[in-house]
């Protein structure tokens, strides 16, 4: 057993937003904490993201009616959704699912669960970065809905009502006060939801790396490896087979995103985690400016002004986990880009791809995995990772330290696809 393997020790599998944010937490309380991770941490999903943080993100992504938009959706070749024909058998009983969970009743529920994850999501991000040097990461903002139609940019229906049940401040606005607070986008547009309150990362990749060397100068420790395998030891502990070495860990943390249940299925696990691929597309230099984010509500993507230029990000492509990017997917939303904002220079762009770690109900596994003492879950965060990290690392830094966190976790379980 290595020296620093004492009984409170926990190591953390996977360094997105989530793995992050929750090694932060334990150092914060004082508990030993190493973190590993196959890349720089940070660089995945938690770095490609449309960087909103939203403390009211609390509409799940499959809504009453949604079974009516899917088919236009998914024969649109500018449609928001992409599923590959190889992946339609696995992918169907995850569709179906998706479509039972969209009922009033269980969106209502849902909601509630989304609404303690992503709670005073802000405020826990400004706490981690005082002091940093790294403060303007995040930027006050408002979540501009941008509608063509203005008679469909209402504050009513069941979204209205989930957001304003979590305390948001919603306002309808129209041509000209979107105009004078977003000049840059097309006249198409002619009124929007504004939702007050949130805030926007500048530099999502950046924000990963700040919070990653404050883990450093806090104590935790973070390592480079390829995780390979999981097996129980026999002290109670877990072994962590890695690639060129095997390490031993009194408790672990599971936050790989979407390969967390691929890690899961030797132990008997099968958890229908589904990889939903999103696309982002950086304009640097421009010559045009969002002052918020901005979603097309039409076209289902966001669009922000970062560090370095314009991103434009969206697009849920189901293809499996080890499908490679379409760049025709990127095409579209660089289309659909200059179609929000005339004046954008699309001369510099790159373009970026990677993975949501999506369960069918919007909310991710928290918690203990049943069946398997000391190791538990963080994945699974779907559309909103970058939004529930905060919240969810100190949840599971209370779950670890040994006070009840003051949550209700039973929406999060691992066993309520009943697979575990
Ligand atoms: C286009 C797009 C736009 C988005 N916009 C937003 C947004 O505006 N706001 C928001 O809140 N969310 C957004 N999301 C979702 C958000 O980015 C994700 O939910 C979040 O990043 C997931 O974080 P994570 O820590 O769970 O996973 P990841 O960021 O994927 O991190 C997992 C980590 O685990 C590591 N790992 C995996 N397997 C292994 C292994 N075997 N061994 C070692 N390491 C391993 C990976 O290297 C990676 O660093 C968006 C996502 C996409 C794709």
């Amino acid at each position: 057993m290595p020296p620093d393997d004492t009984d409170s020790q926990v190591t953390v599998l996977g360094g997105g937003a989530v793995g992050l944010c929750t090694a932060l937490e334990l150092a914060g309380r004082g508990i030993p904490v190493r973190l590993i991770d196959r890349d720089t941490p940070g660089q995945g999903a938690s770095m490609g993201n449309a960087g909103v943080i939203s403390p009211f993100s609390v509409v799940p992504q499959s809504m009453p009616g949604v079974w009516k938009k899917a088919p236009g959706w998914l024969l649109d070749p500018l449609g928001p959704v992409t599923v590959h024909a190889r992946h339609l058998p696995r992918f169907l009983p995850w569709a179906l699912s998706f479509l039972r969970n969209g009922t009033s009743e269980r969106v209502r529920q849902i909601s509630l669960g989304m609404h303690a994850l992503s709670d005073g999501s802000v405020d826990i991000y400004r706490q981690h970065l005082a002091g940093t040097g790294h403060e303007a990461l995040l930027q006050d903002s408002c979540y501009v809905l941008a509608h063509r139609n203005p008679d469909t940019a209402r504050d009513t229906g069941l979204d209205s009502e989930l957001r304003r049940a979590a305390g948001a401040r919603v306002e309808v606005i129209g041509d000209a006060a979107l105009r004078e607070m977003e000049p840059d986008l097309s006249p198409e547009f002619r009124a929007a939801v504004i939702i007050h309150g949130q805030a926007r990362a500048t530099s999502p990749g950046r924000l990963m790396q700040a919070l990653a060397d404050k883990l450093r100068s806090t104590g935790g420790e973070i390592l480079k490896h390829e995780v390979k395998a999981l097996r129980p030891g026999t002290d109670g502990g877990w072994q962590i087979e890695c690639a060129g070495t095997t390490l031993h860990a009194r408790r672990i943390v599971l936050s790989a995103g979407a390969w967390s249940a691929r890690l899961l299925k030797p132990l008997g696990l099968k958890l229908p985690l589904e990889a939903e691929r999103g696309y982002h597309l950086m304009f640097a230099d421009p010559g045009v400016r969002l002052n918020n984010s901005v979603m097309d509500t039409d076209r289902k993507f966001v669009a922000s002004s970062m560090e370095d230029g314009i991103r434009a990000a969206g697009t849920a492509e189901f293809g499996g986990l080890d499908k490679p990017p379409d760049p025709r997917r990127a095409e579209v939303i660089a289309k659909l880009a200059r179609q929000m904002l005339p004046g954008l220079n699309t001369a510099a762009l790159t373009t970026w791809s990677g993975i949501r770690p999506s369960f069918a109900d919007s909310l991710p596994v928290i918690g203990e995995i049943p069946g398997h003492p000391s190791l538990y879950g963080a994945f699974g965060h779907s559309h909103y990772g970058l939004m529930m990290a905060p919240r969810t690392g100190r949840i599971m830094a209370d779950l670890l330290n040994g006070a009840p966190p003051n949550v209700d976790l039973s929406p999060y379980r691992a066993d309520r696809f009943g697979s575990v």
